[in-house]
């Protein structure tokens, strides 16, 4: 399995590279977030020995362990649902929180940061497509949570997040990934401080062609480079 890594990453990036150039993108521009949640060290090893140096997780837990035993300087993502009492655990360790998802997540990250005299980068997670199962802001609350969120003084809003509904086909979810980009236009039109809307973190193995041509600047890529998630037994 491990020997498999290499060249999946190479695929994709040079998927990423095809799209880019179809579109007029600088391929410089799409940053690729190998997801590593539910995989074991030694898979992680290997896409760090090709050079890979930032990974997504969604569990604080997975994100405790696998720092523990992995290099140093490994820049690690928080990409799931962020629980307001695992805050604590996981301001320090991660570079930035995708997951940003409530007022009151981000008073409390801003409490600990202030605590710390830190400043914590996340983005701000929108369910574009409305679905009961995902958190995130409805697009017509995001406007006003923006507002609040940057009165906060030890966060910085680097942009915006979304997890497209699971489609047969991607060019379903497209209109998903346009409505995140236009609601990042219309935060960027408010100029709020301490908000500044350069990422847009969508697309994964499956629709991250169709999320690059709507502007991703992060896709979140698991299943491809790491193959099926096994959910029994971690
Ligand atoms: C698991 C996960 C991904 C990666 O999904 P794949 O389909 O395996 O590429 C991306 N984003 C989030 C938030 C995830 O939880």
């Amino acid at each position: 399995m491990e020997a498999l890594i290499p060249e999946r990453l190479e695929k994709i990036k040079e998927e990423i590279r095809a799209v880019c150039e179809d579109c007029g993108r600088d391929a410089a521009s799409v940053r690729l977030l190998p997801v590593s949640k539910r995989k074991p060290a030694s898979l992680i090893q290997a896409a760090y020995d090709a050079g890979e140096r930032g990974f997504g997780e969604n569990h604080v837990q997975e994100i405790c362990e696998k720092c523990e035993v992995l290099p140093r300087d490994i820049a690690w993502h928080m990409i799931g649902h962020l629980q307001r009492n695992k805050v604590r655990q996981v301001i320090d360790k991660a570079v930035l929180i995708h997951s940003l998802d409530s007022l009151r997540l981000a008073s409390e990250i801003n409490r600990e940061a202030e605590k710390r005299n830190i400043i914590v980068h996340v983005l701000l997670e929108v369910n574009v497509g409305r679905e009961e199962s995902k958190s995130g802001f409805l697009p017509e609350e995001l406007l006003q949570a923006a507002r609040e969120i940057s009165a906060l003084p030890n966060l910085r809003t680097d942009g915006l997040m979304t997890v497209a509904p699971s489609a047969e086909d991607p060019e379903q979810v497209r209109p998903v990934f346009r409505q995140l980009r236009e609601l990042g236009e219309q935060i960027t039109a408010e100029g709020l401080p301490r908000m500044e809307m350069k990422e847009l973190s969508m697309g994964m193995s499956d629709d991250f062609a169709v999320a690059i041509q709507e502007g991703a600047t992060i896709i979140r890529v698991g299943t491809a480079i790491f193959g099926p998630r096994n959910y029994q037994n971690k």
